[in-house]
């Protein structure tokens, strides 16, 4: 008799947006007048950038033509998309990466839920408290968390990191052995950074240890001040004991198009394994590789035109964070990252639960944001605002919450 994977029953609750969502929806239905600005979900707003345009249409025309038409991609990534990546995001910055390291995706999400595949299921991971759902719940499905308990709201084999004010949002290196060690920089849904001197421990630990971590660098692209590292391969000896993700979505506005990558340094082990080709095999036999057409709009980021296109994007958008984080502090709020990541974090007033300040937003002000418990425990009073709205909205929904 056919049975079900029952670690699956183990997920706590429906994933946050959705809960946020009918929420959302349930509100809107009762009050149709009510002019809702979504500062939520980190979907981004503005449109493609003009040479990402061009690159999709010129794609799409090679595909109408007998001799320049393509069929599967190469499991792995195209060459030239490959070579883009490794040259400029990675060797321009001094990390000795090659582009046989890369493995193009269709989305950082699907590699950062993905890549506990090629661990064993006894391996124990480490998370940041708040942290971006996707590394618990994929580990939940795997069935490498344990029991989950509601009244601690966590997991009995998971160990979790605090990320709180007092540390600057920036975990402390656990007393416990861990195995994967699930890393975040810029952090969503802090905003925080680590600096690079902070990630260098990180990565001499994992190396003493043999831990692996597993590095999002999602938001790189929204880096703005010195001393903060866009790569974990900014560190020496990272080659040995990490994995990094990254994302064309926040960077150039891919959510709907849908284009990432993974970093394996070839030399890197775990159990006295290389796991590149442990990657490439899992790669190759569950992906048939990310559209050629989107491959070649990625490309088109690496352009000069299309670098200064997309800086223009992330410029708007950080705009927006200092508005949010300005009129916020200016009205009194506690206001954290906003600077380095799209994301503003911060602390519901007068000890209000991260819910109960959501409900009074959105039936007082309109206005929809996250709240961070959802994130975990540790995000409990906090709450995340997003820059990734419309400049005229955002300004509107913070001036209605100033109003509050
Ligand atoms: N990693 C982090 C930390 C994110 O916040 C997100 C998206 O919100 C992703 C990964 C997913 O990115 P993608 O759209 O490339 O799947």
């Amino acid at each position: 008799m056919a049975d079900i994977n029952r670690n699956y029953l183990k997920l706590p609750g429906s994933y946050l947006f959705s809960n946020i969502g009918k929420k959302v929806n349930a509100f809107a239905q009762a009050n149709p007048e009510a002019k809702i600005i979504r500062l939520g979900i980190g979907d981004v707003t503005r449109p493609l950038t003009p040479k990402v345009i061009e690159a999709l249409h010129k794609a799409t025309d090679e595909m109408a033509k007998q001799e320049t038409f393509r069929g599967y991609a190469p499991d792995l990534g195209y060459e030239f998309l490959r070579k883009a990546v490794a040259t400029n995001d990675f060797q321009a910055r001094g990390c000795d990466i090659a582009e046989d390291e890369i493995f193009i995706s269709d989305g950082a999400k699907c590699d950062c839920g993905n890549i506990q595949e090629i661990f064993a299921t006894d391996n124990i991971i480490a998370v940041c408290d708040p942290v971006y759902p996707v590394y618990v719940d994929s580990n939940v499905m795997a069935g490498r968390t344990g029991e989950y308990d509601s009244v601690t709201e966590r997991f009995d084999k998971v160990v979790y990191m605090p990320c709180t004010k007092e540390n600057d949002f920036v975990p402390q290196i656990p007393k416990e052995k861990v195995d994967l060690i699930y890393l975040c920089f810029p952090n969503n849904p802090t905003g925080a950074v680590i600096t690079k001197d902070r990630l260098q421990e990180w990565v001499d630990y994992a190396n003493k240890n043999g831990s692996i971590i597993l590095y999002d660098a999602a938001y790189e692209a929204f880096i703005s001040e010195e001393n903060v590292p866009h790569s974990i391969y900014e560190c020496e000896g990272a080659r040995n004991c990490a994995i990094e993700f990254r994302s064309f979505s926040k960077t150039a506005g891919f959510t709907g198009l849908r284009l990432g990558y993974t970093v394996i340094p070839k030399d890197l082990e775990a159990g006295g394994e290389k796991l590149h080709p442990l990657w490439a095999r899992r790669h190759g036999t569950k992906y048939n590789g990310a559209p050629y057409i989107v491959q070649r709009a990625g490309e088109a980021i690496y352009t000069p035109e299309g670098r200064a296109e997309v800086k223009e994007q992330i410029a708007y958008y950080m705009e927006n964070a200092k508005i949010i984080l300005s009129g916020l502090s200016d009205a009194g709020y506690e206001v954290y990252g906003g600077v380095n990541a799209p994301y503003i974090w911060l602390k519901a007033p007068n000890d209000m639960t991260s819910w109960e300040f959501f409900d009074l937003l959105l039936t007082k002000a309109n206005v929809v944001g996250t709240p961070g418990s959802g994130f975990g425990p540790s995000g409990e009073h906090y709450f995340r605002l997003t820059a990734f709205g419309d400049r005229e909205a955002t300004k509107e929904a913070i001036e209605r919450i100033r109003q509050l």
